[in-house]
């Protein structure tokens, strides 16, 4: 495969000697777990982010889980409590929830934005409603606007699954920055990627901050006395240390994500391939360029034969998933339609000019159209 989908060897190379000092920094100080790295990081990451309070957790689905425990501890959440979740979402926004005993109401996405419908949110709003967890699905915000109004109006939580979506704005304020709280993955292949796992929880609220960082750390503020049941979810100095490194890149790398966006939607005109499209610039990172067409798997293939390895983003919605029985009988007719219909083309910080163009060009020859 000539064009992979992402090169992280080539995107972790523009930074190797910076990443090596960082890692040798942590081999030599004999200190491998909450320490001045991971302090320095958390700092830097919600001064990013524009918020007070970055916690540092083991990566990101227990980002979103810690959020939600943190809340059950703090007596804001409940056994059974309802929150509405986008229905094409990466099953990890499911699993936070019902790992803390908390039921998934899964909604539609609008089919332009992919991203969770206000109206459908409005419409599955009941008495146990609890909280909105709003996904910026590929790296677009989610209608923040819209969501937060909702919330207002029904006292609910807003809580941002982030991970894709690092450094999205609008008006200024960044992903993050827009509900109670926030969680962030830096799962290697996210646009802010450690070289292992990791993740942040991001908020405002210092009680919940307080919380989360106790909760990661088996319960405990002060070694060896536990005040709540804790997990152990420690984003560690090692990873701390090279994502200090990468965050400064950050920006740059999500410039040129819109560069090869911008390539992409001017070069693709193809009858049958439904190019994203975007209400505003800064509103997207382009951790994904997704792409519809009703002959995906034919259009995967044919990519495929010129070289380029386009994936699916994601085959199987969690509500169908076997791990989620319960909600099979759940209908979402626009989360089952695109699952079959999504595509992501290769986009990264590294993909080159002519590496595009190519993608381009055996987009634009799909099915003998040229
Ligand atoms: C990657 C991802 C997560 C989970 O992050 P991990 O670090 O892999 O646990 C959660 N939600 C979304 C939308 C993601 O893309």
């Amino acid at each position: 495969m000539d064009i992979p989908f992402l090169n992280l060897q080539a995107v972790n190379a523009r930074y190797a000697d910076d990443l090596k000092a960082a890692a040798a920094r942590v081999i030599d100080s004999g200190w491998y777990i909450l320490g001045q790295e991971l302090a320095a990081f958390e700092q830097e990451f919600a001064d990013y982010c524009g918020v007070s309070h970055a916690v540092g957790v083991g990566n990101g689905l227990d980002a979103l889980s810690l959020i939600l425990r943190a809340y059950k501890a703090l007596g804001v959440l409940y056994d059974g409590d309802e929150v509405i979740v986008p229905g094409n979402t990466f099953i990890a926004s499911f699993l936070a929830i019902t790992e803390n005993r908390l039921v998934p109401v899964p909604v539609d996405p609008d089919p332009v934005s992919f991203n969770i419908d206000p109206a459908r949110v409005a419409a599955a709003i009941g008495p146990r409603t609890r909280a909105i967890m709003a996904v910026h699905l590929y790296g677009q915000l989610a209608d923040m606007p819209a969501l937060a109004e909702l919330a207002g109006r029904h006292q609910l939580l807003l809580i941002e699954d982030a991970a894709q979506a690092h450094g999205a704005s609008s008006g200024g304020r960044r992903a993050g920055a827009f509900g109670h709280a926030a969680g962030f993955s830096f799962f290697p292949a996210k646009n802010l990627g450690a070289l292992g796992d990791g993740g942040a929880v991001v908020t405002n609220d210092k009680q919940l901050a307080d919380r989360v960082a106790a909760l990661r750390n088996y319960g405990s503020e002060v070694k060896y006395r536990h005040l709540y049941q804790g997990v152990n979810s420690r984003l560690d100095e090692l990873q701390a240390a090279l994502l200090r490194v990468k965050l400064k890149y950050l920006d740059e790398d999500i410039a040129r994500r819109r560069q090869v966006a911008q390539r992409y939607r001017a070069g693709i005109h193809h009858p049958q391939i439904q190019l994203p499209s975007i209400p505003d610039e800064e509103q997207h990172v382009w951790h994904l360029f997704v792409v519809r067409c009703a002959q995906r798997d034919a259009l995967q293939r044919h990519l495929q034969t010129h070289g380029i390895q386009a994936q699916v983003h994601y085959p199987i919605p969690p509500h169908r998933q076997s791990a989620y029985p319960a909600l099979h009988d759940v209908h979402l007719p626009m989360t089952e339609r695109l699952h079959h219909e999504v595509l992501s083309l290769p986009i990264g910080p590294i993909l080159r000019d002519e590496d595009v163009n190519r993608v381009i060009a055996a987009c634009q020859s799909f099915g003998g159209h040229v």
